[in-house]
């Protein structure tokens, strides 16, 4: 079985983006509206020279009527049982929220790798401005570009470290 990889975030931070383009699947199966993607949570890539399931745990969230703080919890719960490294990813133009912290905390609670990959990050010179508030929580931070496909090749290397 290959390392897990599991990517957790708020909705709308663009997990199934970037997961769609580490599957390299069409980016069409994502949407403007949070929790939308059901589509395949789980898929086999090579990460540089590392092959491991990755899983989008965005897409685990069900119907999730139970609003924004349960699936923080169920993302944390699966990060935790399941994940051999967790890619958390968090929303640069958007900036850290409450919700970022809370899922930081949970993280560091449940004591797996954690990478932070800020998302959003379009042109490199926006790097430090929109990085410069997650550096709190201590974790190893990565802009990244899902849409762009920018900064995916750190991205591979700093996780295959982690493994
Ligand atoms: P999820 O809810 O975390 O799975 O987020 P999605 O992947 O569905 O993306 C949410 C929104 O963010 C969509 O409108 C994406 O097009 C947008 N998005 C994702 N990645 C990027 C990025 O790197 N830059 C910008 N500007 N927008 C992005
Ligand atoms: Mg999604």
């Amino acid at each position: 079985m290959p390392p897990i990889v599991a990517i957790v975030g708020r909705p709308n931070v663009g997990k199934s983006t970037l997961f769609n383009r580490l599957a390299k699947r069409p980016k069409a199966i994502t949407h403007d509206r949070p929790g939308v993607t059901r589509d395949r949570l789980e898929a086999t890539v090579e990460l540089g020279d590392r092959i491991v399931t990755l899983i989008d745990t965005g897409g685990m969230d069900f119907d999730a009527p139970e609003g924004l703080e349960r699936q923080i919890v169920v993302q944390a719960e699966i990060a935790l049982t399941m994940a051999d490294v967790v890619l958390f990813l968090v929303d640069g133009k958007a900036g850290r929220t409450a919700m970022d912290d809370e899922m930081a905390e949970r993280l560091r609670r449940a004591g797996k790798p954690v990478i932070v990959a800020v998302n959003k990050v379009d042109g490199s010179e926006r790097i430090p401005a929109l990085t410069g508030d997650f550096h709190a929580w201590g974790f190893p931070i990565l802009p990244l570009s899902a849409a762009h496909g920018h900064g995916l090749q750190d991205l591979a290397e700093t996780l295959a470290k982690a493994l």
